[in-house]
């Protein structure tokens, strides 16, 4: 019912696709961030999803948050099963089929209905090898902590969870040799009063929903929705995408639209399946290629004593330790799925489990690519036809299991032991970069260091596609304050046709 209010036709704008300034697939953190730049700069602009709208906030923001029966459930409504497979794997494939061993989703407001909620900033050395600086960048990571609401990025926003006994133990921490700090979360903690409620978790559909920019199509200049519809692929003449053909996912009715611009936020993967699945970067040499995840560990720790206070302490990534780790307690819980990330607000008085994510910075390969798969039928307009074809380095393999070897020491300055630590498959920290790398130079990379296609002038990308590393932090503000910097970029090249007329 909610969604005859806040989605728009497709038919409609399918008839008027000449009144949009910018479509943007893909209503994520990359998406919606631009998309809602863009519109409160006079742009019209239209975010066609593919899946569909089934919630208007994170769901650790709505009653359902502990609810651990529930929760996966709700998942299963929207998830859909991948493949990271090595070489020899992929070599194998005609006699020994790919088996799903990965998950990705599909939902107005992507995964940033589900994610987790860690959210630090990249390491300055970690934009080395980026075509921009981290001096640059840095003023768009303010704006991006600021609307997301990042606790303790700021004297309003103080630390989600912090105690005497987490000094304490970051005080350690530091001692040893790790660089601990109160975990950054996008979860608003501003105080509650004068008319100020929690915001609770950052998710692109909510910050969507709350945006006056939201409007349905033709009512007014802003930001329009179209969900349940696959952009199946882009078409090319010359140096223009002249048509985007797209698939409502209910009705199975096909639309071609004439676009103006169209940003790719697909997501990491995504984005670049679409590119290949739509054949507009045949010749390049890097399309699809240098893609990587981080190197992700879990592990449960017990504390040999209950600490009565919940604790939630992040290891930064330092030159002497190229990995992160994040450390959560205590409750009943012993092991982390991704289909109840938010089993860390369920903090027990008396609870001893504490659970820890490392990741590690992966080595970023050419090798490593999105291969299109012909089989298994087209649901969801063809995005479950792929895989990611993916082996480790040797460095990779020695990072992994120094990860490991490290957790001990750990879990020393915590009085807590390691009971239990595994490594995770690959792709499964859902951390992906990649497959439409940015660069300076055309033929060495896909998009400039603004996300333009080198060969497509009204072509950009958003997401996660365009990096071409990341430090050992989570990814999501980096998306979110990337996709702010493109936007700005577009509104200082461009003037808003509909503001003009
Ligand atoms: C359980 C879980 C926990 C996580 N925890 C954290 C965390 O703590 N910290 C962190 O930084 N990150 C975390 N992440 C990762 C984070 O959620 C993602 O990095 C982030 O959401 C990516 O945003 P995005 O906009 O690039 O893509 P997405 O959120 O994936 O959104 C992309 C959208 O594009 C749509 N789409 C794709 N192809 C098409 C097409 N052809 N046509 C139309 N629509 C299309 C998809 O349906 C999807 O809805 C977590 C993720 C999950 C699932």
């Amino acid at each position: 019912m909610l969604s005859s209010i806040l989605e728009s036709d497709i038919e409609l704008v399918a008839k008027n696709a000449d009144q949009v300034d910018y479509f943007i697939i893909g209503s994520g953190t990359a998406g919606v961030t631009a998309g809602l730049e863009l519109a409160a700069a006079g742009f019209n602009v239209v975010i066609i999803e593919a899946g569909p709208f089934i919630t208007a906030n994170h769901i650790g923001t709505s009653p359902f948050r502990s609810q651990s029966e529930i929760v996966p459930k709700i998942h299963s409504l929207v998830k859909y099963d991948t493949s990271w497979v090595q070489e020899e794997c992929y070599g194998c494939r005609e006699t020994t089929p790919l088996v799903p061993n990965n998950t990705a989703w599909s939902l107005v407001g992507g995964r940033t209905v589900f994610w987790g909620g860690c959210a630090p900033r990249f390491n300055k050395e970690d934009f080395a090898d980026w075509p921009f600086s981290y001096e640059e960048f840095e003023p768009y990571y303010r704006q991006a902590e600021s609307l997301m609401h990042v606790s303790g990025s700021s004297p309003d926003r103080p630390h989600f969870i912090s105690s005497e006994w987490q000094d304490a133990a970051m005080a350690r921490l530091n001692k040893a040799g790790f660089s601990a700090v109160h975990a950054p979360v996008g979860v608003d903690t501003e105080r509650v009063a004068n008319g100020h409620i929690s915001f609770g978790f950052d998710s692109s559909v909510a910050r969507l929903l709350r945006s006056k920019s939201l409007v349905q199509f033709g009512e007014k200049q802003g930001l329009s929705l179209v969900a349940n519809t696959a952009v199946t692929s882009l078409e090319a003449a010359g140096d223009t995408i002249s048509k985007l053909h797209l698939l409502n996912l209910q009705s199975k009715k096909q639309y071609e639209i004439k676009p103006k611009n169209v940003i790719l936020a697909c997501g990491g993967v995504q984005s670049t399946r679409l590119v290949l699945a739509s054949g507009i970067e045949q010749d390049s040499d890097v399309v699809g290629k240098y893609i990587s995840d981080h190197l992700f560990v879990q592990g449960l720790m017990r504390l040999r004593e209950p600490i009565g206070v919940p604790l939630y302490i992040l290891l930064k990534a330092t030159e002497k330790l190229p990995y992160q780790v994040q450390i959560q307690g205590a409750f009943e819980a012993d092991w982390y799925s991704p289909y109840h990330s938010t089993v860390w607000l369920d903090y027990q008085k008396d609870g001893t489990n504490v659970l820890f994510y490392c990741f590690g910075v992966g080595s970023v390969e050419k090798k490593n690519r999105v291969a299109l798969l012909d089989e298994g039928e087209c649901a969801r307009g063809g995005a479950s036809k792929y895989c990611v074809i993916y082996d480790h380095s040797k460095e990779d393999k020695q990072l992994i299991q120094r990860m490991i070897d490290g957790m001990p020491a750990v879990a020393e300055a915590l009085n807590a032991d390691v009971v239990r630590v595994k490594e995770n498959p690959p792709g499964s920290a859902l951390h992906e970069i990649g497959g439409l790398r940015m660069g300076t130079d055309p033929a060495t990379s896909i998009t400039d260091p603004d996300g333009r296609f080198w060969r497509y002038k009204n072509l950009y990308c958003h997401d996660s596609s365009t990096w071409r590393y990341q430090g050992a932090a989570n990814p999501y503000l980096t998306i979110t304050a990337c996709s702010l910097r493109l936007a700005r970029k577009l509104i200082e090249a461009k003037q808003p046709s509909l503001a003009r007329s």
